[in-house]
């Protein structure tokens, strides 16, 4: 479709005037939100022991206006601001680090040391750049409390602990997160990341990411001497038959097209080379996109296995166990295209994209499962001219979780800021019912 001539000039001129009362606000807030950023990236906490960066976070928010509630989930943030009547939007961050050591040789380097859960001297690294997020929040919070004549109704930021853990969602959630608070109308958050430029986002409409789940098995067989399998029942024999047939879920039982990952992650029997033991464990890591491709694929590991170990007369049926699980991150399509104008109005046209969706899970599904429309996009982090020149040579830069990761700060961190002050502002200005009616389209 062309647009009549002053039409596409009204809309340049909408996008300039939108580009630039966004970025005077900016350079008003971005000070306090790159101090911020650099005190989170030095001082990292690992998940669940977010205590000083959740104080931090509380204690800005707090003099921006919100009001602020402490320690929901652990060290969950909760900040509230008020403006009339209109729909409840949600922003979230996450809080952790990774026990990762830094490796990147930035002047602002983390150099933090700690114990971990289990006891191990570990170092801590943002390396996931939720520090980011949580500078933008900061930055995002800080304009929108600054302009209330641009928007109306709750906004509500929060500060989520334990994502990479993967239970921090589910905590705030178990502690009143929708109950003592208003239940949002929708929920927005971002993840910053090397595979676009700094300057850019990526949006991906329906399903973000993949459901993950862990599986443990355990063949039980009967132990012997090595020297007389003919008394004993190989638990080895069985496990490697397991593994080979686990191959077939995705190769002969998923229909082709459909998504699914089976991987047999580690392998443990035995002592000894004159022993048979009498049992062996598996950890499996499964990855699929819809929610019947993964019933079908945890049915059939459970079916293969149970049958291999009848196949050869093993004493007892194995344990399958799904340990622990997360769901895949939804974002209601019609809210996703919604707010790709809203974004290209204030980043440009061509520095919105649409991505396809990735393998890593996220927690941010626990919100959408509970009934809160979700919009969770990708914020360009790479250096433009490293992520070219790696384009060019066929490598890849350091993706999120390495000890080299680094986005290009400046640059990602407005970007941030604009985008989240964009999609707040535009979900602030529609009504209930026309939010629901748009959000509408039922989680598949
Ligand atoms: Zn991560
Ligand atoms: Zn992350």
């Amino acid at each position: 479709m062309t647009l009549p001539k002053f039409l596409l000039a009204a809309a340049l001129t909408a996008v300039a005037s939108a580009q630039a009362s966004t970025s005077k606000e900016l350079e008003v807030v971005y000070p306090d939100a790159h101090a911020l950023y650099l005190d989170l990236h030095q001082n990292p906490e690992l998940s669940a022991h977010e205590t000083q960066t959740a104080a931090k976070l509380a204690a800005r928010l707090r003099s921006a206006g919100f009001d602020v509630t402490e320690h929901l989930g652990g060290t969950g943030v909760v900040a509230i601001l008020k403006n009339g009547p209109g729909p409840t939007i949600m922003l979230r961050t996450e809080l952790d680090a990774l026990p990762v050591e830094e490796k990147t040789g930035l002047p602002y380097a983390s150099k933090v040391r700690t114990k971990d859960d289990a006891g191990r001297d570990v170092a801590v690294m943002h390396a996931c750049g939720h520090d980011l997020h949580m500078a933008a929040l900061l930055g995002t919070a800080e304009i929108m409390a600054r302009s209330k004549d641009t928007w109306r109704g709750t906004l509500m930021l929060i500060g989520q602990p334990a994502e990479e853990t993967v239970g921090g969602a589910e905590g705030m959630v178990r502690d009143g997160l929708f109950t003592r608070f208003p239940k949002p109308d929708a929920a927005v958050a971002l993840h910053v990341g090397n595979d676009y430029p700094a300057g850019m986002v990526a949006i991906t409409p329906g399903t973000y990411n993949t459901n993950a789940d862990s599986v443990r098995i355990v063949i039980y067989g009967k132990g012997g001497h090595g020297a007389k399998p003919d008394t004993a029942i190989d638990p080895i024999v069985i496990a490697a038959r397991t593994i080979l047939a686990l191959q077939t879920i995705v190769s002969r039982e998923v229909k082709p097209g459909e998504m699914a990952v089976v991987t047999v992650g580690y392998i443990q029997a035995g002592t000894k080379n004159n022993i048979i033991p009498d049992q062996a464990e598996m950890g499996l890591t499964v990855r699929t996109y819809k929610q019947d491709v993964r019933k079908q694929v945890l049915s059939a590991i459970a079916r293969i296995t149970k049958a291999e170990a009848a196949a050869a007369g093993a004493p007892r049926e194995p344990s399958v166990d799904r340990l622990e699980g997360t769901d895949s991150v939804y974002n209601n399509p019609a809210l996703a295209e919604h707010l790709r104008s809203a974004l290209e109005a204030a980043l440009g046209k061509n520095n919105v994209a649409t991505a396809e969706p990735i393998t890593p899970s996220e927690d941010f599904s626990v919100f959408v499962e509970q009934g809160i429309p979700g919009f969770y996009f990708s914020l360009g982090g790479a250096d433009p001219e490293k992520l070219a020149q790696a384009k060019a040579t066929g490598t890849a830069l350091p993706s999120n979780h390495s000890p080299l990761f680094a986005p290009d700060v400046d640059p990602a961190l407005r970007t941030a800021i604009a985008a989240e002050v964009a999609v707040l502002r535009n979900l602030l200005n529609i009504s209930m019912e026309e939010l629901h009616k748009l959000t509408a389209t039922p989680h598949p």
